[in-house]
């Protein structure tokens, strides 16, 4: 395999200009976290929102000329702007209050239904949630796609088991990964684990918008349902996709100790900021089932999610117990769901993505 040397990318990235500075790209400092492996290049442009239109045609170039380097196999870039820069951004702007969820988002082309998977706070769950009951619709019978927006800790290729990178498809876009059945994307697919600090600070938006354009969803046939793994809690990126993408309804994973219920709560009011329609509050971690005797206990208070579902006037979806067979099945990338059907677990997330499908 020819080898592609840091030194011949930068210097084709030198070769661009920007437009209106009269200096090339590398030595504005637009071109950062340049990553070269196994003949793909990744590397993102920060760049001021406002120039995005001409930056993104700018990116366009940067692609071309590295895709016709000998022993380029891939080349994924992105346009970053400064936090700071960020609010600047028109189409970022707050959802006109009442206008209904359909405002200011956009479809995903190939996809018919949007729903995704949010929690107040890390550790409840969410992931191993979202990809269970992912499998789960596609167990119902329905066409299913996740995509895994949790940029700063993707954790859906170690849950999916998946090492293979996707490839391009002849119309130049990204082929997401299928496995057991439904197709998967996800930025822990395109980077190194450890250069996903890239994406601290600059806009992260810029980098999921272009994924879920870039992928090509309907490789296998139009989504019945594209399962989005949010970050946890209510941040910019969260408040961004809600403002921007028209999901047909947030679920709410939580787990029942007070404080988790307390983050699920401010979930819920951003969803409700954003007039996102709620489908529900999923419990995990709900009870513990001992996995030799088979006894239950409430280790946690069961029931808390139930609770705040009835005061917040919001569907309680269902409750899954906290047990080693959900954690090993994920932890060897075969969620329950694929690796014992059967198991009443898996029939727990088969049950609640029966009451999903009836919501879509
Ligand atoms: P989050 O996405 O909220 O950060 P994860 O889905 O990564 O959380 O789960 C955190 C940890 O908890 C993982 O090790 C996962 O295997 C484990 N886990 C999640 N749900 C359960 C459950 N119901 N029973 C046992 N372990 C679970």
């Amino acid at each position: 395999m020819t080898e592609i040397k840091q030194e011949q990318v930068i210097n084709i990235l030198k070769s661009i200009h920007h437009p209106n500075k009269g200096s090339d790209i590398v030595s504005l400092g637009i071109v950062q976290g340049l990553v070269i492996k196994d003949g793909e290049i990744g590397f993102a442009l920060n760049i001021n929102p406002v120039e995005a239109e001409i930056m993104e045609q700018i990116r366009k170039i940067c692609n071309e000329k590295l895709s016709a380097l000998a022993g380029v196999k891939k080349v994924t870039s992105v346009l970053t702007a400064e936090r700071n820069a960020e609010k600047k951004i028109p189409e970022m702007s707050a959802p006109v209050k009442g206008a209904g969820p359909l405002k200011n988002t956009q479809k995903i082309t190939g996809v018919k239904h949007i729903i995704a998977v949010a929690s107040g706070k890390g550790g409840v769950g969410k992931s191993t949630t979202a990809v269970n009951l992912a499998l789960a619709l596609k167990h119902i019978g329905l066409k299913v796609g996740i995509f895994d927006v949790d940029i700063y800790g993707p954790s859906i290729p170690m849950l999916l088991g998946v090492t293979e990178k996707p490839v391009q498809s002849p119309d130049n876009k990204i082929l997401p990964i299928i496995k057991y059945g439904i197709v998967s994307m996800s930025l822990g697919y395109l980077m190194k684990q450890d250069t996903a600090t890239i994406w601290r600070g600059p806009m992260v938006m810029s980098a999921v918008k272009q994924m879920i354009a870039d992928t090509k969803w309907d490789v296998e046939g139009e989504l019945d349902v594209l399962v989005l793994d949010l970050p946890p809690g209510t941040g910019d990126v969260q408040l961004t996709l809600a403002q921007n993408v028209d999901m047909d309804g947030a679920i709410i994973v939580s787990t029942p100790q007070d404080i988790a219920l307390l983050d699920a709560r401010k979930g819920l009011d951003m969803f409700q900021k954003t007039d996102t329609n709620i489908y529900g509050i999923i419990e995990n971690m709900s009870y513990f089932l001992c996995p030799s005797c088979g006894d239950r206990s409430d280790i946690f208070g069961h029931g808390g999610a139930r609770d705040i579902a009835k005061k917040l006037n919001v569907d309680f979806l269902g409750e899954i117990p906290l047990h080693m067979d959900i954690r090993s099945a994920s932890d060897n990338g075969t969620p329950i769901v694929v690796h014992n059907p059967d198991s009443p677990h898996s029939r727990i997330y088969v049950d609640i993505a029966k009451r999903i499908a009836k919501k879509l």
